[in-house]
């Protein structure tokens, strides 16, 4: 056995649907293995039997297979299996859906390990849907209690195909055979002596193999330390490399900036006007600029992306007396970008500036030859050649924007909208296009903690507009509950009366296929439209937007509602990002217990788009009174990145999906949590990457370095 050995040359005889599930999961060699950590420890209540068990009860048994055999629940044709398991304190029975197979699997007088939550049916409880694993060996399966260890138990996190206890047990074989102690702890010992944190030896004997609570405690720590940490290294790397490449210096005279400061119709927010000096003054140093503005959602960061584009488009490229230096904008829907691309036309009216637009769906150019007021249609490569040839000085876009075919002339600055929708490598991408590299404006009204940002952003700096244009009135906001939910479309009715429109967002675009167990009654956006249209407000014209639709029937759908022609737009969340219809004033969100905090104060900032009063009405079914508290707090947090913070504390890590989104394992949400562990790492990769950012004295940081970029990619 070697690190690098491979799982299935280790583990032979290991059935295809396990070395698939093994793959899945990540871990391909020895040493992934052992960086498998667990989710937690068992509390051995997990660890039950037959007896007294209740509904909702998450259990774990050893029992035998008593009787088995495939049927069909005879109300809906759906096949299934039942069995009856027996322990060694009495029977339940068990019952797998759509897995008619099972019986084949688990023979009558197999022996097995089940774990499932038990249901209930007329007052009789089975256990639904259970995992299995054949134990096939009585002594260690069916009456030995894993609570007489002494130890604790780890439990990690499973899949179909790869059990808990399949992990445990080869765990243990790796462990024994001490192989781990040829790894190599990539961080230095300095570090580690400073941060009381174990050594990578003790830490992977800790986390698998724990004697006593502190232990896993120690470890998890080390190892969530260990993954910000290269996060860390990684970003302040990248930081430092784009530094040396060159860049388009941008100077604006005093007077300059003056004029272009007092060029909107309003006046700008104090946090605005302090944005556009600072990006200005970036955008004049010596190296690219990589900035990142943070600002709820009406927050007006459009208006900083215009200014700094004026800036731009009107510099001349290096040595030049004619020309304009050229500007790509990327967002991520067409709806958002043909809005921008609207509100540029708007802001440029007056200085004979071309404007391009480009989507998968078709591009179109500002002013039109025949009327100098509007936009046109035109080709893909008539646009292209003008984007070549530097006669449109800005290109506004979807993903469209970063194909290879899109070539700029002097492309001087990148401003990326709702950039947490892109990934690390489209920036890196649009920014990396030619031999000067263009200064890079990333925009969110994300509101992400002030460690998560710290982490993943940790190669851009920070600009936050904490403030919003004066005038606005907070937007009224009320948790529904189900008792609630007549008298509140009475109240919704005197606002569609004055002629103000409303969106209600749903979790889910179709009804749920009714044939499907258990799946979760949360409503839809077709179903939901088509009830309020019959049952709640058949005197107004209702629509749907959701991301299955056509780009061209969103745009016509959206064009309707910003021209009033719709009432009430019913949409999945993707009206979550930027759309602006000050017309709207109410909201509805149906199903919230299903969004983040920070995600529905998103939703919440659609109708935070004018000077009207505005009204959001969560709804929500849930009886528990945690989530209830949870959604209150959407009332009384005073912006987004409170409600960010808030997020991170009250919802479990699970929850957080921070590997969906952000690529963080659920031990590094850990760190996350912990301003001074994030500090810690920051401080230390900053002081590596100051002293040696080619990472010449350190080799095993430069080796560890390679998979935290795979892994980002
Ligand atoms: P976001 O930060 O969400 O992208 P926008 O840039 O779309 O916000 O701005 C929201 C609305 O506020 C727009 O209609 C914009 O014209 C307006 N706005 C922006 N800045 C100001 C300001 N300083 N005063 C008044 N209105 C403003
Ligand atoms: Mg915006």
């Amino acid at each position: 056995m070697q690190l690098n050995s491979k799982i299935e040359e280790i583990f032979t005889r290991l059935p295809e649907s396990r070395k698939k599930a093994i793959k899945k999961i990540g871990i391909q060699t020895i040493s992934d293995l052992l960086y498998y950590f667990p989710a937690r420890y068992s509390d051995t209540d997990e660890i039950k039997n037959t007896k007294n068990v209740k509904k909702g009860d998450k259990i774990i048994i050893y029992a035998k297979v008593k009787r088995i055999k495939p049927t069909k629940a005879y109300y809906k044709k759906i096949t299934m299996t039942e069995a009856i398991l027996e322990d060694s304190e009495g029977i339940i029975q068990a019952v797998w859906f759509r897995q008619p197979y099972i019986a084949k699997m688990l023979p009558e007088g197999t022996f097995a390990k089940f774990s499932g939550t038990i249901s209930e049916r007329s007052g009789k409880p089975y256990l639904a849907n259970p995992e299995y694993e054949i134990t096939n060996d009585v002594a260690s399966g069916l009456f030995k209690k894993e609570s007489d260890n002494h130890f604790l138990i780890p439990i990690y996190p499973e899949s179909r195909g790869v059990s808990s206890q399949w992990i445990y047990h080869s765990l243990q074989k790796v462990l024994v055979s001490k192989l781990f102690e040829e790894l190599k702890d990539p961080i230095p010992k300095e570090i580690l002596k400073k941060y009381n944190l174990p050594s990578l030896k003790t830490a992977l004997i800790w986390i698998h193999s724990p004697k006593k609570q502190s232990n896993t405690l120690s470890a998890r720590k080390r190892f969530a330390f260990e993954e910000i940490f290269f996060i860390q290294i990684l970003r302040q790397k990248q930081k430092k490399e784009f530094q040396q490449l060159p860049s388009f210096k941008i100077k604006k005279t005093k007077e300059e900036i003056e004029k272009l400061i007092n060029s909107f119709p309003f006046k700008l927010t104090k946090a605005q006007e302090k944005s556009i000096r600072q990006i200005l003054k970036d955008i004049s140093g010596n190296y690219p600029m990589s900035r990142l503005l943070e600002g709820d959602v009406g927050s007006g960061k459009t208006a900083v992306a215009a200014a700094i584009s004026s800036a731009v488009v009107t510099t001349k490229p290096n040595k030049q007396n004619f020309g304009n230096l050229q500007v790509a904008y990327m967002s991520p829907t067409e709806v958002l970008s043909k809005q921008l691309f609207e509100s540029f036309i708007q802001y440029f009216s007056d200085m004979n500036i071309n404007i391009g637009l480009i989507t998968s769906s078709g591009c179109k150019k500002f002013p039109s030859k025949t009327d100098r007021k509007n936009w046109t249609n035109i080709s893909r490569p008539q646009l292209l050649k003008w984007v070549a040839n530097g006669e449109i000085p800005i290109l506004i876009g979807t993903h469209s924007l970063i194909q290879n075919s899109v070539k700029f002339k002097d492309l001087a600055c990148v401003i990326i909208d709702e950039q947490h929708k892109f990934g690390t490598n489209q920036r890196m991408k649009i920014t990396r296009k030619n031999g000067v590299t263009p200064h890079l404006l990333s925009m969110t009204a994300t509101p992400i903690p002030r460690t998560l940002a710290l982490t993943i952003y940790g190669d851009l700096d920070l600009t936050l507009l904490d403030q919003m244009p004066t005038g606005r009135k907070p937007v009224i906001t009320e948790i529904v509950t189900p008792a609630k939910r007549e008298r509140t479309y009475e109240t919704i009715r005197k606002e569609l009366k004055a002629s103000r429109q409303m969106y209600v967002v749903c979790p889910r675009i179709d009804e749920p296929d009714p044939d499907k167990a258990n799946t979760l009654r949360v409503k839809s956006v077709k179903a939901e439209a088509k009830r309020l249209k019959e049952k709640i407000f058949p005197e107004y014209e209702i629509d749907i937007l959701h991301g299955k639709m056509k780009p061209t029937d969103k745009e016509i759908t959206m064009k309707a509602f910003e021209d009033g022609e719709i009432d009430i737009l019913v949409s999945t969340s993707v009206i979550e990002v930027g759309v602006n219809v000050p017309n709207a004033t109410t909201i509805i969100i149906e199903g919230a217990e299903r969004f983040g905090l920070a995600q529905l104060h998103q939703l919440r900032g659609r109708v935070l788009r004018s000077n009207h009063q505005s009204y959001c009405y969560i709804f929500s079914d849930t009886k528990a009174q945690q989530t209830l508290d949870r959604l209150k707090a959407i009332k009384t947090a005073k912006n987004g990145f409170e409600l960010a913070e808030l997020d991170l504390m009250l919802r479990g890590s699970g929850e957080l999906s921070g590997k969906k989104q952000w690529g963080i394992s659920d031990l590094g949400m850990e760190a996350i949590k912990n301003i001074k562990m994030v500090e810690a790492a920051r401080t230390e990769a900053k002081e590596i990457i100051e002293k040696d950012f080619k990472l010449e004295k350190f080799p095993l940081i430069k080796k560890c370095l390679e998979k935290t970029e795979i892994h980002f990619e």
